[in-house]
């Protein structure tokens, strides 16, 4: 490459990065609005920061950002259109437009790259006095594909803090002197509408009125002796969970017109979805229709009474978890507790406040899909369990065929894992299982699915996926998993796992994929372990 050459590019690296910050910063005005009320303020800074990329993503030539900040505008003025009101088919737009841009940041095949995470990643502020511990954690949790930033004193801690808001902080209770931690993080949640997570480290066990000032400071965990990677990994990964957001869908049922556009119109107001329904003898087609989360209903309609109407919808076995909120002007407490005692879930009297209407419906349908997801996974590791995996299987095998798109499916297994169990105990055997897990989660595509098979057995589906490139990312993991050091005595622990991998035939049915993947892995066991192998 020409010197000139050389240097257009990386110019023009230069300027599509700037266009990924400002993405990055609608993306994270977008996770605000998940917490609360669209309020107009928001929404300006919103429309502001997507104008802004706009601009950027028109003047360094990147169609991509160009046509999503064009859409998200068109919405926006949508709802400016609309009186300020937002609808539902305005939320779900935005929604998917939002989802598009933080994929803009990933790339096919490249997705190990810094360059190319998620652009809602932030980073992880480590305020660790140590030198050899901090740089040692900030490489361990690089490794998981985290972005970690150390911090060695108080004053690269508060600069970090002015430049960027992290997804959580990691600090020492003694950080720049005694006690001194505690004070640095109660400083740096000062004046913020949403408080930073942290963690806090102390070498010495700690009495109760430092934990007190630690959580006050907003302290969630508290760690004494040690500090281990995967541990806060979990935690971190628990933090972001928020970027894949959903809008939640809510059916309302109401035989007053006025009544319904009003709640309506209050729960669109916090960007959730929302279908109405005057006629209560038409719920159940509209469930199955609408397949809502959450369900408002009216106490009392002609022809009906919503105690009733909560038996039919609970009659189905689909329904039987459904969270059901009454709304009624009925302020007789003992009917109000009959109601409940008759599949209602909560009991709100007219007129309600339009924000505890919107943290009823965001706390019980957050419950509710926690729940809902916990049917899939597994408690462990909190991957998809063997009988979902399978599942998952089965439907990207059919999109694959129906797109005719390649797709592979792999098989990992942890090497000599018995020995393991049996030389550091089974507890740290469960740590090594979930720490491949987080592992995968940190290094897969959002669009890849990950199970877990059986005990140290994974499987991983890879949609749109050649053989070759299948290879050469679960090499890399291979590759990276290898280099981990568990802290252990008498001395420290690194596991390596092998794999197989089969790619779709056509024609192919899932079964037989996942067993030409199985001998796959077989394989590569017999080939020494530590290596992946692919099906021919
Ligand atoms: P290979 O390299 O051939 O895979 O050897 P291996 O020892 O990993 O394979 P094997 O299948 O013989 O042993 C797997 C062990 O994994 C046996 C079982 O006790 C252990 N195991 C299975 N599930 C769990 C779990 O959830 N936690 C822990 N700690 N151990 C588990
Ligand atoms: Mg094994
Ligand atoms: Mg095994």
């Amino acid at each position: 490459m020409s010197e000139h050459e050389d240097q257009s590019d990386r110019l023009k690296q230069h300027f599509a990065q700037r266009v990924i910050n400002q993405a990055r910063q609608v993306l994270e005005v977008w996770q605000r609005l998940q917490r609360n009320a669209w309020s107009k303020q928001e929404m300006d800074e919103l429309q502001e920061g997507n104008q802004r990329l706009l601009r950027y993503a028109e003047r360094f030539e990147q169609p991509e950002h160009c046509q999503i900040a064009e859409g998200i505008e068109q919405c926006l003025q949508g709802v400016a259109a609309n009186r300020n009101r937002l609808s539902s088919e305005l939320i779900c737009e935005l929604n998917q437009l939002m989802q598009r841009l933080s994929r803009t940041g990933l790339r096919h095949g490249d997705q190990f790259e810094q360059t190319s995470l998620p652009p809602l990643r932030k980073p992880v502020y480590l305020a660790l006095q140590d030198n050899e511990r901090r740089l040692r954690l900030e490489q361990q949790l690089s490794s998981y594909g985290l972005i970690a930033q150390g911090c060695p004193d108080s004053q690269a801690f508060r600069q970090a803090m002015a430049a960027r808001h992290p997804l959580a902080i990691l600090m020492e209770v003694d950080f720049a002197g005694e006690k001194q931690g505690l004070l640095l993080a109660e400083e740096a949640q000062q004046g913020l509408e949403q408080r930073i997570p942290v963690l806090f480290f102390s070498e010495q066990d700690s009495d109760t009125a430092t934990r007190l000032q630690a959580v006050r400071a907003g302290g969630l965990d508290f760690y004494c002796n040690s500090l281990d990677a995967s541990t806060i990994l979990e935690r971190v990964e628990q933090f972001s969970h928020t970027a894949h957001y959903e809008p939640f869908k809510v059916l309302i049922i109401d035989d007053s017109r006025a009544q319904v556009t009003h709640t309506e119109m209050v729960l669109n107001s916090a960007g959730i979805v929302t279908r109405t329904l005057t006629e209560p003898l038409e719920a159940l087609d509209v469930l199955a229709d609408f397949n809502p989360e959450l369900i408002i209903l009216d106490m009392y309609m002609p022809g009906c009474v919503g105690t009733e109407l909560a038996k039919v919808i609970r009659q189905h076995e689909r329904y039987v978890s459904i969270p059901i909120i009454y709304l009624s002007a009925e302020d007789d407490l003992e009917k109000q507790l009959d109601a409940m005692s008759e599949g209602g879930d909560d009991f709100l009297t007219k007129p309600i406040k339009p924000r505890h209407l919107i943290a009823t419906v965001r706390t019980r349908a957050t419950r509710a899909r926690s729940l809902q997801a916990r049917m899939v996974r597994d408690s462990l590791t909190g991957l998809y369990n063997h009988t979902h995996t399978l599942q998952l299987l089965e439907d990207a095998r059919l999109r694959a065929t129906r797109d005719g798109q390649p797709l592979c499916f792999a098989m990992l297994d942890i090497d000599h894992f018995k020995k393991v169990n049996d030389s550091y105990g089974h507890p740290m055997g469960d740590r090594v299982i979930k720490s491949l897990a987080l592992f995968l989660k940190q290094r897969l595509r959002k669009t890849d699915h990950i199970g877990r098979y059986g005990g140290e057995e994974f499987a991983v589906v890879l949609p749109d996926t050649e053989l070759e490139a299948a290879q050469r990312v679960l090499d890399e993991i291979r590759r990276r998993f290898a280099e981990i050091h568990y802290p252990a005595q008498p001395e420290d622990l690194s596991c390596t796992f092998s794999g197989g991998i089969a790619l779709l035939r056509p024609g192919e049915d899932a079964q037989s994929l996942s067993k030409r993947a199985d001998e796959a892995l077989y394989q590569a066991k017999h080939g020494g372990r530590n290596q992946i192998a692919c099906a021919e």
